[in-house]
């Protein structure tokens, strides 16, 4: 059961109540140079992206936010530290929501600014408390760290609604796992807001899929949750890609599955390069289709026939097969592109697809 929460409007994205999981990612660009944030914001929303938040560190940047949003199709969110001053000017830039802690704004004459202008613009707010940012009055807290986010974000709260402001979402992260999912579970029984989930630091590719994997999932698996952010120290496509793994692999969100196996002796290719491949080309689809690559022909049908779709590779070739039964053989050098064109075949068939 997913935790009822009262649902807010990002740009043409909801979040919370009834709407999917979004998934969501941040620009790794220099916010100022527009050319090379609108570019990787397009990657990003070619891979999946459906909210983008860029960081706002100067005036510059906060200027380059007009251009930016006229020339992406996701809705834009500013990330704002420190300078009260710059949440200001991106909300006139035309963001569609903006992040602050408001622990770091410099006093709650210059948060209240805040939230009375997005309450004029009709923006929401999302109230990003960091273990690493907390403030001062909350870091020495003797209850455990887990307890001191959830505190610091409550505060912020209450002073957002004592402006009867409460288009609010909230995120509570750490670096530390364990720590994260007690804050969510903690804040999740005290506010009926959305929740944007994410592990802080997480680290690179593998290490911070997997922390964010574990952290996120376990989460959404209690049904708390209703965006996500997974944070990699690569490219930020990877996180977008990871974000809808997670998602899928709960069964919270549509879209493709691929199965393949961990090659052992009888394996005669590159088996790796393969599905690499192949899963690299699925990102592009919907439907929800399980796709297998197997190493070899003897055992892999069999192994994966819960596949609606397979290749298994032998020495200079193939067998495409579906359902664990063989359909035909194929050369090695075609083996992706044929089951491609089964896939898209399939994706036009079936009408619940
Ligand atoms: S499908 Fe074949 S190659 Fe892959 S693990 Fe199974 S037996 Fe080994």
């Amino acid at each position: 059961m997913r935790r009822k929460s009262r649902q807010i409007q990002v740009g043409k994205v909801r979040i919370g109540g009834n709407a999917p999981i979004a998934v969501q990612s941040m620009t790794t660009t220099k916010t100022a140079d527009t050319a090379a944030t609108i570019a990787q914001i397009r990657k990003l929303e070619s891979a999946g992206c459906e909210i983008i938040r860029v960081a706002v560190p100067d005036g510059e940047s906060a200027r380059a936010l007009k251009t930016i949003k006229e020339n992406i199709s996701i809705p834009l969110v500013a990330d704002i530290h420190f300078d009260w001053r710059l949440a200001l000017a991106a909300l006139d830039a035309g963001v569609d929501k903006i992040r602050i802690n408001p622990g770091n704004i410099g006093g709650l004459d210059r948060v209240k600014r805040i939230v009375l202008k997005a309450k004029e613009k009709n923006i929401p707010i999302r109230i990003g408390v960091n273990a690493g940012s907390l403030h001062k009055k909350y870091a020495k807290a003797k209850e455990g760290l887990a307890k001191a986010l959830m505190d610091s974000a409550l505060e912020h709260v209450h002073f957002f609604e004592g402006l009867n402001f409460h288009d609010i979402v909230i995120s509570v992260k750490s670096s530390s796992v364990p720590i994260t999912i007690e804050a969510y579970r903690m804040l999740a029984k005290m506010v009926d807001y959305p929740l944007h989930l994410g592990i802080t630091e997480a680290g690179t590719l593998l290490s911070g899929a997997v922390k964010s994997s574990v952290g996120l999932g376990v989460l959404l698996h209690e049904g708390i949750g209703d965006t996500i952010r997974v944070s990699l120290t690569a490219d930020p496509v990877k996180e977008i890609q990871v974000g809808f793994e997670i998602l899928r692999s709960l069964g919270l969100r549509a879209g493709p599955e691929l199965i393949s196996c961990p090659t052992c002796g009888r394996c005669e290719i590159d088996l790796i390069s393969l599905a690499e491949e192949v899963g690299e080309k699925l990102l592009s689809y919907s439907a929800p289709i399980k796709v297998a690559v197997m190493g070899c022909v003897v055992n892999g049908p069999g192994e994966a026939k819960e596949a609606d779709l397979g290749i298994a590779a032998g020495r200079g070739g193939g067998l495409l097969f579906a359902k664990g039964k063989p359909m035909r053989k194929v050369p090695e050098d075609k083996l992706v592109e044929v089951l491609m064109e089964e896939i898209e075949k399939l994706s036009m068939v079936d009408p619940q697809w």
